[in-house]
């Protein structure tokens, strides 16, 4: 097995990052008893990217997102959204970077919505608490409901709308400020093959048409397949990376497994390589011109190898 130390996304030298989380921590106390929900995760996410992050349930997802919403705040270690340092924000400026600079969908449609206003009072709202002038919210909120596929829904309540309607209007509201960044917590998972289609979508719409770097938690492996990259989280520890381009040879999509590599040099190899080579406890490295071998430790002390 060789493991590649190509990096795992293009980076512009001058633009930063638009998620940064190094060595984060999150520690849950309730009761004497002590949680490690994030044990040192490293994410870096750039700017105008769409990312799925997947993982078993009590991963860490959740967790990792609402410190990212700056609803919650890290233990240990350091997270910086669009240049906020989230560790140490005001009131004031946590208020403002909610309103303006993260956007939030949650999984069910109907906590993201106000159910006695219309499509169009919903996707209003957030821009009248961030003072916009009513000619341009009205303007905004049609254009914002035109991009994702529900300019049809503006006149009626969430009521009125399907499952998968209520969560692109849900999107549309998110979306409203214009936020730098959109993180989407399982927003597919009540609903059914279809409309997640449609949902999915529109995250994607928001990220290329509205330019917004999008964090999305998603089980749903097929939604995973759609974007460029997927990023796997285990017992609060980003661990590999899968990055799609569509340049294979007859232009279909090839499909590229990354593993995190993180400041101590540490590095996860997915179980299902290691069980299938038998490799445990210790494996052997042979550093190459341009890639790094890993072997099977053998019983021979490594120095005896001819
Ligand atoms: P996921 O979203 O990947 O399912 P979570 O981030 O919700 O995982 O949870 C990660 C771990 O942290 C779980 O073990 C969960 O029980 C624990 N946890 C999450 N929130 C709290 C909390 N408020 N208090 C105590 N433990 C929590
Ligand atoms: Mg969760």
């Amino acid at each position: 097995m060789t493991t590649s130390t190509a990096p795992a996304t293009h980076r512009e030298p001058d633009v930063p990052p638009d998620v940064l989380c190094d060595n984060l921590v999150r520690i849950f106390r309730a009761e004497g008893i002590e949680v490690v929900a994030l044990q040192g995760l490293d994410l870096r996410i750039e700017r105008g990217e769409l990312v799925a992050l997947v993982g078993a349930s009590g991963s860490g997802k959740s967790t990792l997102l609402g410190i990212l919403s700056g609803l919650d705040a890290p233990s240990a270690g350091r997270a910086l959204v669009a240049g906020h340092d989230l560790a140490h924000l005001g009131r004031r400026e946590r208020l403002a970077y909610r309103r303006s600079t993260v956007g939030f969908l949650f999984q069910q449609a109907a906590a993201n919505l106000l159910p006695y206003l219309t499509a169009n009072e919903n996707v209003e709202l957030p821009m009248l608490l961030a003072g916009v002038r009513r000619r341009e919210r009205a303007l905004r909120a049609r254009e914002t409901l035109e991009v994702l596929g529900v300019a049809d829904c503006g006149d009626r309540r969430p009521g009125m709308l399907s499952g998968g309607q209520q969560q692109r209007v849900a999107l549309a509201v998110a979306v409203a400020n214009r936020p730098r960044v959109l993180l989407a917590d399982e927003p597919t998972g009540e609903l059914d093959t279809r409309s997640s289609e449609e949902v999915f979508g529109a995250l994607r719409r928001a990220n290329r048409d509205l330019g917004t770097t999008v964090l999305v938690v998603t089980h749903d492996a097929l939604v995973s397949e759609q974007v460029t990259r997927t990023v796997r989280i285990r017992d609060g520890r980003t661990s590999t990376e899968v990055l799609r381009r569509g340049d294979g040879a007859a232009g279909e999509v090839v499909a590229e497994e990354y593993a995190v590599l993180d400041r101590s040099g540490r590095l996860q190899l997915p179980s299902r390589f290691t069980s299938r080579l038998s490799m445990r406890d210790r494996v052997r490295l042979d550093l190459e011109p341009d890639h790094i071998g890993v072997w099977p430790a053998t019983r021979r002390d490594p120095g005896d190898a001819s």
